[in-house]
């Protein structure tokens, strides 16, 4: 192989230029053909009064190589620091998180032996927006944003990985018990999407029986494709129970670039002692080597780091009286997988990678639906209020709704507490009153500008709107109480 990929690297900060540099020797001596550039990411550029973590003129590099591969950082404590991940995942637009939580019993300790689980995390919708407000003394609101195009990419993509993967079931978690438009939305999709996979299996479970059972039997999960936040959370819980987060590393693929790290942060107080392990970097750097291509590389490697596991060769970190050999730095680590090129494990079973065994982005190839017809049919009006009883306020804004809206029900945090509220339930002074079109006809946007006129001049203190919307006659907003 002559022709070298470009890549873009980053040394990071704490342990991180240590584990890279051991990276990138056993990367090197398995035969990875790569012109690296290097950028500058983390806390000095932090410091240096930058905002994101990064340099205007690094976007340059990553964009023309696109491919990363990054060590921690270290994020400065204090306001005003942007994460660096989600700024580059989403501007990079790399939508899909893969990271593979495997056992390596019993050279690592583990409760669980058989377990092999890749999760596949949506990385760019959910809560990660991060928009959130205060709109009243006491109540804060973040919004939690799901779309179809999003799920769309994400699932297909989880469906594909596990097809050129030679994986055998899909399985989806959500909460669309009580998240039913979102959550909702995410489902719907898996069930579209897993019916143009015949040849996979799949299953849907509501998150937290799903986070029991895969805290419990992970083995009995194969691939696993979450919305964002459950991802982010269910991912380290399943590289704890596999043996440790610091062996475990992760694919950020989007369409045109990816980023390839490892799942721990920056270990601040193991800096420069030659003591970290470099596992969790050199298995983000095999999921590159895969996804450009070096298929052969990253099977040599994969196999040189799985023999020199078995052999006991083990950082601190892993290192276990009667069960490792020989407790290493960082440095002799990297030594040990190096002398070790070629070789593949006894027992545990050797990495073979399929020509397709990639992270490859798919091109979301569902056809767009036809546009649903959209049709206002009422409004959530949002209040600060305080000056008494739900049914005070119930009774009040009744009177509001003019020739064209009724009002249907008060709620406080998403109770209905008027009409037929009771006396028990818990208020605080963020309040939402719905009002429907009357006798199930529509609105426009002169129906709600006319309505809330009418709210102010009676001096409610209006904090936002939600409009209503129906879609080709089905209801586009969360249910009010059955009228
Ligand atoms: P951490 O992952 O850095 O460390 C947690 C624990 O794991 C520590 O006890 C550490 O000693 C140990 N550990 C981590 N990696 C190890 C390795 N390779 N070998 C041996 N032991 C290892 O998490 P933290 O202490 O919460 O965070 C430290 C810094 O890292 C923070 O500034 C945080 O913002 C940052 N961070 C960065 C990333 C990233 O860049 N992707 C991810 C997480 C945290």
């Amino acid at each position: 192989m002559t022709n070298k990929t470009p890549i873009t690297i980053a040394y990071g900060d704490g342990i991180g230029p240590e584990i890279m540099r051991a990276t990138l020797d056993i990367i090197m001596a398995g035969g990875a053909q790569l012109d690296i550039e290097e950028i500058e990411i983390g806390e000095k550029v932090y410091l240096a009064g930058n905002p994101s973590g990064i340099a205007p003129s690094a976007w340059e590099s990553l964009r023309r190589t696109r491919v990363f591969l990054k060590a921690p950082i270290t994020t400065p404590q204090g306001g005003g620091y942007k994460s660096l991940n989600v700024t580059t995942r989403t501007a990079l637009g790399l939508y899909a998180n893969v990271r593979p939580a495997v056992a390596y019993y019993p050279f690592v300790e583990t409760k669980y032996p058989g377990m092999n689980v890749i999760i596949v995390r949506e990385n760019e919708e959910d809560v990660y927006g991060g928009i959130e407000y205060r709109q009243t003394q006491q109540m804060t609101e973040a919004l939690k944003l799901i779309s179809r195009p999003g799920t769309e990419k994400i699932v297909r993509f989880a469906f594909e990985y596990a097809r050129a993967n030679a994986r055998k079931k899909v399985t989806c978690f959500a909460k669309d018990n009580i998240l039913k438009i979102t959550d909702g939305l995410f489902h719907k999709i898996f069930d579209e999407i897993a019916a143009q996979y015949p040849d996979l299996e799949h299953e849907f479970w509501i998150v937290d029986i799903g986070s029991a059972k895969l805290s419990d039997t992970p083995e009995a999960f194969d691939v696993l494709v979450l919305p964002n936040l459950y991802g982010d959370i269910l991912s380290d819980v399943a590289a704890q129970i596999a043996g440790s987060v610091g062996l475990a590393g992760s694919a950020n693929i989007g369409d045109v670039a990816a980023m390839f790290e490892a799942i721990h942060g920056s270990a601040p107080r193991r800096a420069g002692q030659n003591l970290a392990n470099p596992s969790g970097l050199l298995q983000g750097a095999v999921l590159m080597l895969l996804h450009i291509g070096q298929i052969e590389v990253a099977a040599r490697v994969q196999n040189a780091w799985l023999k020199t596991i078995e052999d006991g060769i083990h950082t601190y970190d892993i290192y276990k009286e009667g069960v490792s050999r020989e407790k290493v730095g960082t440095s002799e680590f990297a030594r040990a997988v190096v002398a070790r090129m070629g070789q593949t494990p006894v027992t545990l079973p050797a990495a073979k990678y399929g020509p397709a065994g990639s992270t490859k982005a798919v091109a979301a190839a569902t056809k767009a639906a036809a546009p649903q017809k959209k049709t206002l049919v009422g409004v959530d009006v949002y209040l600060d209020w305080t000056k008494g009883k739900p049914d005070d306020l119930g009774a009040a804004l009744a009177t509001l709704g003019g020739d064209r809206a009724r009002l249907q029900a008060v709620f406080n945090r998403g109770t209905v507490v008027w009409p037929n509220g009771l006396p028990e339930t818990f208020c605080t002074d963020h309040w939402r009153a719905r009002y429907l079109a009357k006798d199930g006809g529509t609105f426009d946007h002169g129906d709600v500008l006319e309505l809330l006129r009418r709210i102010d001049q009676a001096g409610y203190d209006f904090i936002k709107t939600e409009h209503l919307y129906n879609f080709d006659g089905l209801p586009g907003y969360s249910a009010g109480p059955a009228s």
